[in-house]
């Protein structure tokens, strides 16, 4: 059973709260996939790359990447879309537009994750790369007023070397907006623990450990983020729901899970909204940050997430009220930027008479 009751007393409005104006932080995008289709359409044309209909059509593509075909077209479009981003203007583009449409969704906060490999040849090598997005970064969210950090990410499909030079990296940028430190790509492949050290020079460099897991293997998964990685949240996550002894862990420890719904379906994760197991991890007391993650390749962004917890698990304005409280607690938003957020958490519901909430 939930503990949050319903905060929708008669007195207040009698339609649905507006989800794009409860306010919300946003934990699991990715740079690439941030991109909003038109932009990709223009940066391809700009540069010359002749675009697959499946990115070009207006629609976002089929996917099914729960057999490893389907995951490597994913991949492959993804890569795709990368190689349009090829110069200094682009990144800030892309930065400042992900920046917009997250204030547009009602995200007061935006915590980013960029792998800079795959940008560094082009942009004189990941140093100079990692300058460009933070300089990006800095503009954007004077820009838009949305707070924005960043989280390297690490590819789990090549050598665990490579990610400790990107851990060593994102450390070097602690001071300069780097708050963690991820790791994407096909978690059925090799083993979490092979990233350890990577993770471990992250940690001690004061960043999050924040890899995937949990999406498409499945518990196991996620105790590995756990024991091998020391995982403060888990991206995705969403499969620990298959092991109620790994959901108290997660709750106990309140590792939160990074849940991405329109995701999960769009890559056939579940077949369908309903599936998404949100309503298991909420009640069983694990925090849960919803998040977009590729929207590019989704068709759909954060505040359509809030959207579907409401019309796929009828969850109630005060849940989702609940929902944001807990993405914003699991960020690394500082302190004044946290209460503010909270303290619009509880306008939006309406509740006066809300007990101040934790920081
Ligand atoms: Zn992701």
């Amino acid at each position: 059973m939930s503990p949050y009751h319903d905060g929708n007393a008669p007195h207040h409005r009698s339609a649905a709260r507006d989800v794009r104006l409860l306010p919300k932080a946003h934990l699991h995008l990715h740079f690439t996939g941030s991109m909003r289709s038109a932009t990709l359409l223009e940066l391809a044309d700009k540069h010359g790359v002749h675009l697959p209909e499946a990115l070009s059509g207006g629609e976002p593509p089929r996917l099914r990447a729960t057999d490893e075909r389907g995951w490597f077209r994913f991949q492959r479009l993804y890569d795709m879309a990368r190689s349009c981003l090829r110069t200094p203007d682009d990144l800030r583009r892309l930065v400042r537009e992900a920046a917009q449409e997250d204030a547009r969704d009602g995200s007061g906060w935006l915590e980013i994750q960029v792998d800079p490999t795959s940008y560094a040849p082009r942009l004189g090598g990941l140093i100079p790369t990692m300058e460009i997005i933070l300089d990006a970064v800095d503009e954007a969210s004077r820009e838009t007023g949305v707070g924005i950090r960043v989280l390297v990410a690490a590819n789990r499909m090549k050598h665990p070397l490579e990610a400790r030079t990107l851990a060593r990296l994102a450390v070097r940028y602690a001071d300069r907006g780097v708050i963690g430190f991820g790791l994407s790509n096909d978690e059925r492949r090799g083993f979490a623990r092979d990233f350890d050290r990577a993770f471990a020079i992250a940690r001690a460099g004061g960043l999050i450990a924040a890899p995937h897991g949990g999406e498409l293997a499945g518990p196991s998964s996620v105790r590995d983020c756990l024991d091998d990685l020391r995982a403060d949240r888990v991206g995705h996550g969403v499969r620990a729901a298959e092991d109620p002894a790994l959901l108290a862990r997660l709750a106990e420890r309140a590792v939160t899970c990074e849940v991405c719904p329109a995701s999960n379906v769009a890559l056939g994760v579940y077949d369908k909204a309903e599936d998404v197991p949100l309503r298991t991890l909420f009640e069983a007391g694990v925090p849960v940050a919803l998040g977009a993650d590729d929207p590019l390749l989704f068709g759909s962004r954060l505040a359509d997430q809030y959207e579907l917890a409401r019309s796929a698990h009828g969850f109630t304005d005060a849940e989702l009220a609940e929902l944001a409280r807990q993405s914003v607690r699991a960020s690394r938003a500082p302190r004044e930027v946290r209460e503010r957020m909270l303290g619009g958490i509880d306008a939006w519901l309406g509740d006066g008479e809300a007990d101040p909430a934790p920081v």
